[in-house]
């Protein structure tokens, strides 16, 4: 069994009499770790060794702050494999898939290492005569990370990387399905040299969360997670008080227009929607086929799709695409195929069958592709978060867009088209913060914001980027004025 121990004021602690649940091994089923129920004394230990710690960290000059992550960026790099190996082994992405989101991860680390020039302020001269203003970015305090199972270490990077940079103290609290790629992550910044107090992980699920929602040492919450948990998040924690960024699920639309370049709509269209198994928030898990659009792909995505080779990822020979989280999870995954065939879809790719001889017990869901399906279905409105791809078939652009628009998400939207005019008209029209132009999964990159919309996101200012950077912190505004020339002056003739 892998330890997964809490980290509290600079000590490792395995907590001996709390309640544990189970962290599984998706490719084989095995338990592979036992995650520590939470409680709120250990999340009052975490907060309070964040807040005695907020005081020496914040006066850090922000670039001895910045010397910190670039140690903490070589010791990424020094661990590359193990980081991506642990990713792999808790959560079953594929080791590729691995590597993808530990280096996304680790942009969030460079952006943070540029932290003396994101804090700068704005100077205004002669506001009036004689008098000068000038802002600066002040950190909070004791900054809280909530995150999800399907990304293990680069959702956590999203948030404290930056949040410390700025000068505030931190707790976080990863998905208890995934706990073990955290502890790796604070135990290399540990190494990178940040101050005992500074960085706190306190385990396991409802219970920590909502300990932490209400303490009255936190000032901000980063969450990221599925709609209802992330609605939940926003209100208790803004009706105490706190400032609260928090990402929810997704249905993210892919429009294809009859004049879009086939093999290539084809490869896009199955990477966005069975890469890492469609456990993305930016899975592509709907395409739009307008006209003759669904006649002109499907063929090939059909024989794209039931060539992926579907195994576990612990071993040296890699699959293309992994198991789902767990037994259950698969389960709905399956339920929500049925679903839609009994409202009227057409299951024309069907992976709910799949055999994996080398690995009986692992929780596996094949490529599946749902063909007709229409918007009023459960699985056109429902988050699947598994290896879906939903077909639908509409005359026009303006059909496809008012489509994408019904839906109650807004995270992403991507339009496969060698037309400008459509898609401008896609990008100017399309209701979802991250567009994709002939590119299937459109996540931004650590210098732009995660801008979700709608029940994708409930707060003001998102992750990533100069937003994240103003969430992390408040302004204060100076304005100067100093009395000069009297008698007795010698700096005037
Ligand atoms: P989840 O909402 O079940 O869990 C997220 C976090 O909330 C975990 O740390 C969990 O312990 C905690 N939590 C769960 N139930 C809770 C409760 N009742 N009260 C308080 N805390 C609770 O999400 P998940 O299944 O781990 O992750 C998948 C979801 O995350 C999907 O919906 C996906 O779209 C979403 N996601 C969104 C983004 C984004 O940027 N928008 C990115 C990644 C994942």
């Amino acid at each position: 069994m892998t330890p997964c121990p809490l980290f509290l004021n600079g000590e490792w602690i395995q907590p001996k009499d709390l309640a544990s649940t189970p962290v599984y091994n998706p490719s084989t089923g095995e338990v592979i770790a036992e995650c520590p129920v939470g409680g709120a004394a250990e999340v009052d230990a975490a907060v309070q060794a964040a807040a005695a710690a907020f005081p020496a960290w914040r006066e850090t000059p922000p670039v001895e702050r910045a010397r910190v992550f670039f140690r903490y960026r070589q010791l990424i790099e020094e661990n590359f494999d193990r980081l991506c190996q642990t990713v792999s082994r808790e959560h079953g992405k594929t080791l590729a898939e691995a590597r993808g989101s530990v280096y996304r991860g680790l942009e969030n680390v460079e952006y943070a290492c540029g932290i003396p020039t994101l804090l700068m302020g704005d100077t205004l001269e002669n506001l009036a005569r004689g008098v000068d203003c000038e802002t600066v970015h002040q950190p909070l305090g004791v900054c809280v990370g909530i995150t999800p199972f399907n990304f293990p270490a680069m959702v956590p990077l999203w948030m404290f990387p930056l949040a410390l940079a700025c000068g505030n103290t931190f707790v976080l609290k990863p998905s208890e399905k995934v706990p073990l790629s955290a502890v790796l992550l604070v135990e290399l910044l540990e190494q990178a040299g940040l101050p005992k107090g500074v960085l706190n992980l306190v385990q396991g699920g409802r219970e920590s969360v909502d300990a932490l929602l209400v303490h009255p040492e936190v000032k901000a919450i980063s969450f990221v997670g599925s709609t209802p948990i992330a609605k939940y998040i926003y209100e208790t924690g803004t009706r105490h008080g706190k400032r609260v960024q928090a990402n929810g699920g997704a249905k993210n639309y892919i429009v294809v227009m009859p004049d879009a370049d086939v093999t290539k709509t084809v490869e896009a269209l199955s990477t966005a929607a069975f890469g890492c198994a469609g456990e993305r928030c930016m899975a592509g898990s709907t395409a739009i086929a307008v006209g003759a659009a669904a006649d002109r792909i499907l063929p090939s995505l059909i024989d794209v799709a039931r060539a992926i080779k579907v195994g576990p990822t612990d071993r040296a020979a890699q699959p293309d695409m992994g198991p789902v989280i767990t037994a259950q999870h698969r389960d709905r995954v399956l339920s929500l195929v049925a679903g839609g065939e009994k409202e009227g879809a057409k299951i024309v790719c069907d992976g709910r069958g799949i055999r994996v001889p080398d690995a009986p017990n692992g929780f596996y869901v094949g490529a599946t592709i749902v063909d007709q399906v229409a918007g009023e279905m459960t699985i056109a409105r429902e988050e699947v978060f598994g290896p879906v791809l939903n077909v639908m078939r509409m005359e026009d652009l303006d059909h496809a867009i008012a489509q994408a628009n019904a839906s109650a998400f807004g995270n992403g939207a991507a339009i496969f088209t060698n037309s400008g005019a459509a898609a401008r008209e896609f990008k100017h029209q399309v209701k979802a913060g991250m567009v994709g132009i002939n590119v299937g999964v459109p996540a931004t990159m650590a210098m732009f914001p995660f801008t979700g919309w709608d029940a994708s996101f409930f707060g003001d200012l998102h992750i990533q980027g100069r937003e994240a950077v103003q969430f992390y912190t408040r302004q204060k505004v100076t304005t100067t004025r100093w009395f000069g020339g009297e008698v007795g002056d010698v700096w005037r003739k």
